[in-house]
């Protein structure tokens, strides 16, 4: 079948849905069509790892999609992009003519060369897979030690699972955390049930037990992947629009054609405080990134022109940030109880690049203000710029 709309979006997630919304606000008499590949409407994921496993409230995560009446064509997936003919065809061998075209496919996970049946932990689907699995008393493996392992972990051990956690780095979230609070959320997994093995990785898997580096066995009923993302691309490399760690945009979303938009976890943008273009995996980017998006397509001036927060929540312990979260950077610590509630400053070069609100709120205006700053900074005229309480 042949469709013609005004806008089409491929990808119903969060970016998509997002800029369905926005589209539709901006522009109430447009033809708007939006294909997902999952059979789920769309979709909010942050509470898969962790508000759901608190509420289990799973009326709650679905977006506003339907009241835009856009057609949501579920469990499609778009495969090939004519550009010169603004044409997008489908899987099941439908064609879909657009005028503006925004591509919001986010990210694949990354996966392991051996196994099988591992969650790799991305979906609805993944979220179900795992509850099936994690009944009180359960043994549940979790791969990787950065923000998807540690709120996966953290989840499983409040639902009585009994959690072995591995990664090859020194201690959960060792990347983004300073040393002192990467060991200090580590002693607290302990203390809280969770077998940490850091320095340790999974090799192979038989018998229903993974095999590890440091020569041991550990048998699990489940065994959960998080292992970081890459982005959804393929689309967008095949039919010829610039890629360079993600699909590049300039700060109206726009990739290097004209006609075609790129938002969420699949963008990569201008970040103009930090002087060059990232591409970041945040809930707040992407409904951000898709509403501006969804505008521009619009004809508005919408640009994407601020920096993303993002947040996590592990255990009783929850934090905001903003900008670089590299432990390799310089940082200064500022806290009111150690690792309990303080901020973290990230610098580089004289000049503030990430903040780590820990325990602390309200505060995401006033690091994104800090790090458009141009300094210089240093340990001594930061502590106390930002209220840690
Ligand atoms: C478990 C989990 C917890 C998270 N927690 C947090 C958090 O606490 N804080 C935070 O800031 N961020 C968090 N994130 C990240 C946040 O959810 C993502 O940044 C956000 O979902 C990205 O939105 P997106 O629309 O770019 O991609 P997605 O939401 O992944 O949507 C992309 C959609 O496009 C579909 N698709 C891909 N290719 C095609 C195709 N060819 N045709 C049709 N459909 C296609 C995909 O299947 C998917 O449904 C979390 C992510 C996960 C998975």
């Amino acid at each position: 079948m042949e469709h013609t709309r005004d806008h089409l979006i491929i990808g119903a997630g969060m970016a998509g849905s997002a800029a369905a919304v926005a589209l539709r606000q901006a522009d109430p008499a447009a033809t708007i069509a939006m294909l997902g590949d999952e059979p789920h409407p769309s979709y909010d994921r942050p509470p898969l790892s962790k508000a759901l496993w608190k509420d289990g409230k799973e009326e709650d995560i679905w977006r506003p999609v339907a009241k835009t009446g856009a057609t949501v064509q579920l469990g499609c997936r778009a495969v090939a992009i004519d550009r010169a003919a603004h044409v997008v065809r489908d899987d099941q061998g439908d064609t879909w003519r657009y005028s503006k075209l925004l591509i919001a496919t986010g990210g694949a996970p990354r996966r392991l060369p051996f196994g099988e049946g591992f969650i790799y932990f991305r979906t609805f689907d993944d979220y179900k897979r795992l509850r099936e699995a994690a009944r009180p008393g359960a043994r549940v493996a979790v791969i990787g030690g950065g923000f998807i392992g540690s709120e996966i972990a953290a989840s499983m051990a409040m639902n009585g699972c009994k959690v072995t956690m591995l990664f090859p780095e020194d201690a959960i979230c060792a990347r983004a955390y300073p040393k002192a609070l990467a060991d200090s959320v580590t002693s607290y997994y302990r203390e809280k049930g969770v077998d940490v093995r850091p320095g340790v990785t999974a090799l192979g898997a038989a018998g229903g037990a993974l095999e590890l580096s440091d020569g041991s066995r550990l048998q699990a009923d489940a065994v959960v992947a998080g292992l970081g993302i890459t982005p959804n691309v393929e689309l967008a490399q095949a039919a010829g629009l610039t890629v360079d760690n993600g699909i590049v945009v300039d700060e109206h979303l726009r990739s290097s054609d004209p006609d075609i938009y790129a938002a969420g976890d699949v963008a990569a943008f201008p970040a103009a405080a930090l002087g060059r273009r990232i591409r970041v995996e945040h809930e707040n980017a992407a409904v951000t990134m898709g509403e501006r998006a969804g505008r521009c397509m619009a004809g508005q001036d919408a640009p994407y022109d601020e920096l993303p927060f993002f947040y996590s929540d592990l255990f009783d312990l929850g934090y905001e940030a903003v900008g670089t979260l590299d432990a390799r950077l310089e940082t200064v610590e500022q806290w009111v109880t150690p690792f309990r509630e303080g901020v973290v400053y990230y610098l580089e070069a004289g000049r503030v690049r990430g903040v780590l609100l820990w325990n602390t709120w309200d505060q995401v205006g006033a690091a994104r203000k800090l790090i458009a700053e141009s300094g210089p900074f240093d340990a001594r005229n930061l502590r106390g710029r930002l209220p840690a309480a």
